[in-house]
This record gives structure tokens, C-alpha cells and sequence, in this order.
């Protein structure tokens, strides 16, 4: 028997690197950047975990994953019960281990953190979910539980809808998921890129709650198809996480030349019809030599990042404040500019112009500087006068933000939204209406995959008691 590790030793381990594809090779390709950790990097960081007593990881995790339990099986070795405590609490653990902003949750929490730097909770996490898929086989599939008789709906196939389904379907509920969409996964698929999250992991991720019984129909949009009112007379409840996937417009001049995306249709239209296969591909994209993305979210990263594999000779991201009030991941900020991406700070967009034939060619910007904090607690951006230029720019994408679709909503009159028309719902989930709950995107605005999932579990328990 090997002698445990003491504290000292355990400190005295260097946190793990993520090995990532050169940029040079990464900025023409849609293969995954972060190459994941091998087995012995993996236990050695693992092993810098000192198990406190007073859990504050898992305080910042919003599924509430054991984390040093999971990461203590995996110091000892013992793979399959890392993996099994990590898929009993979370039903997307390769993708949160991808996708999760862990620097401002878990390993915020992090006692390690407080001198030197938390454990790697999501490259651990990443591990693990990736043993397990590697590995289904070994450990065997879930046994579905005894069929309680209830029904519940569950609207939209993202992140708050997959985990809810999960949870109800675990608890023994008949789950029915309806999709607006040909495919499932929701911003997973149409919005994160191949780089950062393949598709064939949210495959495994979703094949593992159809075993457990989950029904998935796509191609049905409640709203259209179907109204709220008919899913609530057929089922026993309703769950719905239809997202947040409305495009806030610019309201600026020239918005709607040709060459003018939305984030989302420029990211859907690669991620989820195949665009960024330019050869052979039936839905087109235009390339653009010079691709201006507006905004500083993941999501102008993941659509600048884009633009570059599609072959852009300049990709810019315009964002009105600086770089320290950027809400993008830190990391996809490093990766975007290793990768070639230039950033036009404090900059504002105030319209796009062309020459004349219905195509953009410049983007008139105006310089910005920053002000006294706003509502936010971030230095508001305040123009500098008289100091505005022109960018070429042949493709512009816009990504402000997104807000409450009303496709669903506009057909159910009776539920309460809020003012920017997302569905007002309690900390469970409930809403004003009995036996239909919500969560995710829509109930939030535009957050987390973590959040919408937290979201998920909390509102499969509510439903679970309420059909008891
Ligand atoms: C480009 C991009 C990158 C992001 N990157 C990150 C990241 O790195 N990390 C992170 O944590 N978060 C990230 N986010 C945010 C995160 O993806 C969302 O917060 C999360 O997906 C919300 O989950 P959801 O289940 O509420 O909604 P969604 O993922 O939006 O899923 C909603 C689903 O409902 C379907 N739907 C909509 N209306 C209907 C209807 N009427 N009938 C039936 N189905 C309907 C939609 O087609 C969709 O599939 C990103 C978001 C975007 C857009
Ligand atoms: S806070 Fe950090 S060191 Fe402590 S148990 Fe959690 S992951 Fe381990």
C-alpha cells in the first residue's frame, strides 16, 4: 500500500497546463484548441487537491458537483468512481469541462487559490468526462428507474431542457423534449464553435439520456406547432428552456446591407448547417477579407474566431469599452489573440457604410473613453468628440446580445413575462400558471450552460414534488 500524500506535498505540486493546438495550425482548422490532459498530468493535479473540510468548490458550482469527492477518486487512481459521482450531478460534464467559466465559479472558490492558483477543477472534470465516454462500456449504463405514470414536456433541447430531462427521467417521469430545430443541443450546437466544443461530445451527452428514456422531437416549435396550452392538457407538467436566441439590433444605419450578420445566424449557419466546409456545403457564408465583430462577449469571440478559419486576412473585434470590462472567458480572449484577431477597444460602431450597390464595405467607428461607473459597476463608454473613422469591413457581426424569442410566448397570454419578455418564474422554477415551470436563458436572459443547468435540476426536483 502506498503512504497518502501529506498537505506539504500536495502544495508543493505546480497546477497543470492545458496542452492547446499551435495557433498557427488552429487559426485555419475548426479542431478542437485545448487538447486535454493526459492520465498522469491529470492525477498529479488531482493530487493538489487537499480535500478541505469546508467545501468551498462546490459552493461555487451552481449543479452542485461533488468536487473533491470526484477529484479524490481520481488522485487514487480510481477512475470509474470519479466518473460516476461526476455523471450522477451533472448530466454535461464534458461539456461543462469545455464550456464553464470555472475562473469566476469553482476555482474562484478555491482554497488553493487564496495563495497561488485553485486546483483545475473543469480540466479535471474535462478528464474525467472523457474517460467515462471513452470508456461507456466499462461502466456500465444506467438502469432507468420504475416508471412513476407522470408525463412531462420539456421545451427546448439546450443545456436547462437536457438537464431537467435527465433529472425527470431518473426519477422515473416519462420526458418528452420538443425541439424547434433539426438537431439537438441548442447554443451548444449552433452557437459554440467546433473548436471549443465538438459536436460528437454533445452527441454521447444526449445518446446517454436517450437511454435513460428521454424522447427528443425535433422540428416542433411550441408556438407554431404546438401552443403551451396543448402540451399542458396532455401532459402531467411542462418545462420550458426555450433560451434567449433573439438578436438585439445595432439601430444604426445601414444594419441591413448585404454582408451584415446576426451572431447567431453567422454562427448557425457554420456550427449547425456546415458552412464553415465552404467547398461543399449547401448553406453559404460569406468569407470577407475584412470581418468586424461587434461586442466582447464569448460570443463575439467564438464568431471572430470563426471568421478567421473561414480565411479572413483581417478579424476584428469593436468594443466600446477596454479590455479589463470584456465579459468574454479570459481564455477565449488569449486564444483569439494568438490567433491572429485584432482588438479595436473603446471603439464604437455608428453605421455601415457601402458604395452604393446593397454591400458593406466600412464600418464608421467612433472613439470612445471611459466614464464613471454605470448601473453595471463597470466605467461607462463616453465619445470622444470629433474623433470618428472608417474600418473596411466587407462582413460585419453583430453580437450585443440576445433577448426573450416571443414565438412561445406570444401564444400563451396567460404567462407572466417581464418587461423584456422573459418568463417570470420563482427560484424553483414555477411559474404563474400550475405545472409549468421554466428556466435557462429565458427566464435569465442571456447567462451560463451552468446556470441554465442548475436551473434544470432545481426545477426537475420542484416538478418531481409537484407531481408526487
Ligand atoms: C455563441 C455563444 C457562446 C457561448 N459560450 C458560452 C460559454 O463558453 N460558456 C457558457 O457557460 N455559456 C456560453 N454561452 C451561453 C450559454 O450557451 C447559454 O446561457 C445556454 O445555452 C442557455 O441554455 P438554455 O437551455 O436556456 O437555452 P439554449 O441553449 O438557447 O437552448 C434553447 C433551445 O430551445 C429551442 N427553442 C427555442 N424556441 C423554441 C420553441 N418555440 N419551441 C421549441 N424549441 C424552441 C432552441 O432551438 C434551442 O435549441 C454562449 C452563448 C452563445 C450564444
Ligand atoms: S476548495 Fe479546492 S482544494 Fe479544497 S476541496 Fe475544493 S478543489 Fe480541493
Amino acid at each position: 500500500m502506498t503512504t497518502p500524500m501529506t498537505t506539504k506535498e500536495r502544495l508543493a505540486i505546480d497546477r497543470a497546463r492545458m496542452p492547446e493546438l499551435a495557433a498557427t495550425i488552429r487559426s485555419a482548422n475548426f479542431e478542437e484548441v485545448n487538447r486535454g490532459l493526459a492520465e498522469d498530468d491529470a492525477i498529479r493535479e488531482a493530487q493538489r487537491c487537499i480535500q478541505c473540510k469546508n467545501r468551498q468548490c462546490v459552493e461555487g458550482c451552481p449543479v452542485g458537483v461533488s468536487i473533491p469527492e470526484f477529484i479524490g477518486r481520481l488522485a487514487d487512481n480510481d477512475l470509474p468512481g470519479a466518473a460516476r459521482i461526476l455523471q450522477h450531478d451533472n448530466a454535461l460534464p464534458a461539456v461543462c469541462g469545455r464550456v464553464c467559466p470555472q475562473e469566476t465559479q469553482c476555482e474562484a472558490k478555491c482554497v488553493r487559490g487564496i495563495k497561488g492558483e485553485a486546483v483545475a477543477i473543469g480540466y479535471l472534470e474535462r478528464f474525467v468526462a472523457d474517460w467515462a465516454m471513452k470508456n461507456a462500456a466499462r461502466l456500465g449504463a444506467e438502469t432507468p428507474p420504475p416508471p412513476t405514470g407522470k408525463r412531462v414536456a420539456v421545451v427546448g433541447c439546450g443545456p436547462a431542457g437536457l438537464t431537467a430531462a435527465g433529472e425527470l427521467a431518473r426519477a422515473g417521469h416519462g420526458v418528452v423534449i420538443f425541439e424547434a430545430l433539426h438537431d439537438t443541443g441548442g447554443v451548444l450546437r449552433y452557437g459554440i464553435p467546433e473548436f471549443r466544443l465538438p459536436k460528437a461530445i454533445i452527441d454521447v451527452e444526449v445518446d446517454r439520456l436517450r437511454a435513460l428514456g428521454v424522447t427528443i422531437e425535433c422540428n416542433v416549435i411550441v408556438g407554431k406547432t404546438l401552443t403551451l396550452a396543448q402540451l399542458r392538457q396532455e401532459f402531467d407538467a411542462v418545462f420550458i428552456a426555450n433560451g434567449a436566441g433573439l438578436p438585439t439590433m445595432l439601430n444604426i444605419p445601414g444594419e441591413n446591407l448585404k454582408g451584415v450578420y446576426s451572431a447567431n445566424e453567422y454562427l448557425t449557419r457554420v456550427n449547425l448547417m456546415g458552412a464553415g466546409r465552404l467547398a461543399d456545403a449547401s448553406t453559404p457564408i460569406i468569407k470577407g477579407h475584412n470581418v468586424a465583430v461587434i461586442g466582447g462577449g464569448n460570443t463575439a469571440m467564438d464568431c471572430v474566431r470563426t471568421a478567421r478559419r473561414l480565411g479572413a486576412d483581417r478579424a476584428m473585434i469593436v468594443y466600446r469599452r477596454s479590455e479589463a470590462e470584456m465579459p468574454a472567458r479570459v481564455e477565449e480572449i488569449k486564444h483569439a489573440k494568438e490567433e491572429g484577431v485584432e482588438f479595436l477597444m473603446l471603439t464604437a460602431p455608428v453605421a455601415i457604410l457601402s458604395a452604393g450597390d446593397g454591400w458593406a464595405t466600412s464600418l464608421r467607428c467612433q472613439r470612445m473613453e471611459l466614464g464613471e461607473p454605470d448601473a453595471s459597476g463597470r466605467r461607462k463608454p463616453v465619445p470622444v468628440e470629433g474623433a470618428q473613422y472608417d474600418v473596411p469591413a466587407d462582413v460585419i457581426v453583430n453580437a450585443v446580445g440576445t433577448g426573450a424569442n416571443p414565438l412561445l410566448t406570444a401564444t400563451a397570454p396567460d404567462l407572466a413575462l417581464n418587461k423584456w419578455g422573459n418568463i417570470v418564474a420563482d427560484g424553483n422554477g414555477l411559474t404563474n400558471i400550475e405545472g409549468v415551470f421554466a428556466g435557462g436563458d429565458i427566464v435569465r436572459g442571456g447567462a451560463t450552460v451552468i446556470l441554465a443547468m442548475g436551473d434544470g435540476k432545481q426545477a426537475a426536483a420542484a416538478i418531481s414534488t409537484f407531481l408526487s
